[in-house]
């Protein structure tokens, strides 16, 4: 009995939406605390319900995690690359299943989760395939023999933002090294996770590897947090919760990697090409409503070409058509949710009351959406570095346009807040390298570089510790052995 939803006038097959469970042990299992639901932020309406999980539901998965570790940890590297390559197959061939299910849950244009939701996760699978006969699993150092050898049981826990991407950024390397999991999505965007865990079973992963926790964070991630049999937590989401997290598993050691909140800056230097700078200093801002860790809400430009830099801009943002988010014309859908749009707002509005000087949209709903969390994609020019807005992680569609005076002014102003996950710097290509070399972040992209799935991703500061993909995220999820001969 397919549980199926009314998106905007018209009928959704909503078949993964049917399943309320948690995926334990290979076993579809009620949550001891009921049910959670899940609604549509653009709409407004209840798409779904999942289980809601408590402590003891984590006590099952982790011990059915714990019960599958002594055969998968004994396989090959070569054996689990099989396994997932299947796993990015199975999801490809849901692509629009996956893409509606995400969209219905968060709002994200549903071309945008076709793309960041499946296209993506499916090169990060492939290049995690890739790594697995060149990965160094052992190498000697003198006369030291070092082994890598799996961690053991995993728990994932991830935000809504790009819901399976980021499951699947931790799922796909944990795998390969030989781990098993437990995963709790984000209630908020939690609907994928069933439909994972369905592609793992027909890609021959045995029971047990992969367990889904429904829940929230406040009871299942906290009793995640705590668990003595949990030997690894994998985070990604706000920096408020990941503080909260490492304080709570440094009580049993746990290794804790994090990937937590940005406040990326683009450096738009004297000799940058304008247009192409300004152009993709708007999508890094406003793409998936500007609900992205690695975005740049933050444009730091020339004093003296600001002028030229805010006309490109509004007329870039006059292109990002915000509405429904199933329609394929929609580039800006609603927030994830109703309090997310009021945070945003509240933003937009403190930006206004602290005297930037508004260029684009403010505060108010946008023209004809009169229900739904939607926000007007915002620019503010002569913003002030040091206010809330030019510091604090808004994570919706506000650009913030910040003068600088000169080269060392800018770099001071990019690395003037508590984060350093992402930036951008635009200008001649070696002078803008050498810009990037001075940014205190994880990732910076010169002149719109291009997205690589083998580079490492994450954070200085409080933007998280250690790194995703490629080799160095393989690595993450491995214990190193040293054996002296
Ligand atoms: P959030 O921190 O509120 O929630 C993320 C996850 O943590 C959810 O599953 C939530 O249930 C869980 N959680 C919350 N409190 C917890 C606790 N005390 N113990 C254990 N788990 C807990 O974040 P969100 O609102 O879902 O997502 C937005 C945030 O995620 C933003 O700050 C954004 O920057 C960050 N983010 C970071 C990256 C990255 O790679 N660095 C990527 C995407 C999003």
């Amino acid at each position: 009995d397919g549980v199926r939803c009314r998106c905007h006038g018209r009928f959704m097959t909503t078949s993964p939406l049917t399943a309320a469970g948690h995926w334990i042990g290979g076993e579809t299992v009620a949550g001891s605390a009921g049910t959670l639901p899940v609604v549509n932020p653009a709409t407004g309406d209840l798409v779904a319900e999942t289980a809601a999980g408590t402590a003891a539901d984590v006590d099952r998965a982790v011990a059915a995690a714990r019960a599958a570790f002594p055969s998968w940890s004994a396989t090959t590297p070569a054996h689990r690359a099989a396994v997932l390559r299947r796993v990015g197959a199975g999801l490809a061939a849901r692509t629009e299943e996956i893409a509606s299910t995400i969209t219905a849950e968060m709002g994200a244009p549903v071309g945008l989760s076709r793309t960041a939701q499946v296209a993506f996760p499916a090169a990060v699978i492939d290049s995690f395939v890739g790594l697995a006969d060149t990965f160094p699993w052992t190498e000697e150092i003198g006369n030291s023999l070092l082994v890598r050898e799996p961690i053991g049981v995993v728990a994932a826990i991830t935000p809504w933002n790009f819901p399976l991407q980021q499951i699947v950024s931790k799922l796909a390397p944990a795998l390969l090294a030989g781990n098993t999991m437990v995963f709790k999505p984000s209630e908020v965007a939690p609907l994928t996770a069933r439909i994972l865990a369905e592609v793992t079973v027909e890609a021959g992963l045995p029971a047990g590897v992969f367990n889904v926790v429904y829940g929230t964070g406040a009871v299942v991630g906290e009793a995640i947090s705590a668990h003595p049999d949990i030997d690894m937590i994998s985070f990604t989401g706000s920096t408020r919760a990941g503080r909260r997290i490492a304080a709570v598993a440094a009580e049993t050691v746990k290794r804790v990697a994090l990937e937590l909140g940005g406040k990326g800056a683009n450096i738009i230097l004297d000799d940058a090409d304008l247009p192409q700078a300004v152009s993709k200093g708007v999508a890094m801002a406003f793409t998936n409503g500007g609900q992205v860790c690695g975005a740049w809400p933050r444009m730091l430009v020339p004093a003296a070409r600001q002028d030229e830099v805010v006309a490109l801009a509004v007329e870039a943002a006059g292109q990002y058509t915000v509405g429904d988010p199933t329609d394929e014309a929609t580039r800006i859908g609603p927030m994830a949710h109703e309090a997310h749009r009021e945070k945003v707002a509240g933003y937009i509005e403190r930006g206004v009351a602290d005297g930037a000087r508004l260029v684009f949209g403010g505060p108010g709903r946008p023209a004809g959406l009169e229900k739904g969390a939607y926000v007007q994609p915002t620019i503010f020019a002569d913003v002030d570095p040091r206010s809330a807005i030019a510091q604090e992680e808004i994570f919706g569609p506000v650009l913030t346009i910040i003068p600088y005076a000169d080269e060392d002014e800018a770099v001071a102003i990019a690395n003037g807040t508590a984060y350093g996950l992402t930036g951008g710097v635009f200008g001649e290509p070696e002078h803008a390298l050498a810009v990037a070399r001075r940014l205190r972040a994880g990732q910076v992209d010169v002149n719109g570089g291009q997205w690589n799935a083998l580079a490492p991703f994450g954070g200085y500061k409080q933007s998280g510790n250690g790194r995703e993909f490629g080799r160095f995220g393989l690595a993450e999820f491995l214990e190193i052995k040293s054996i002296q001969r």
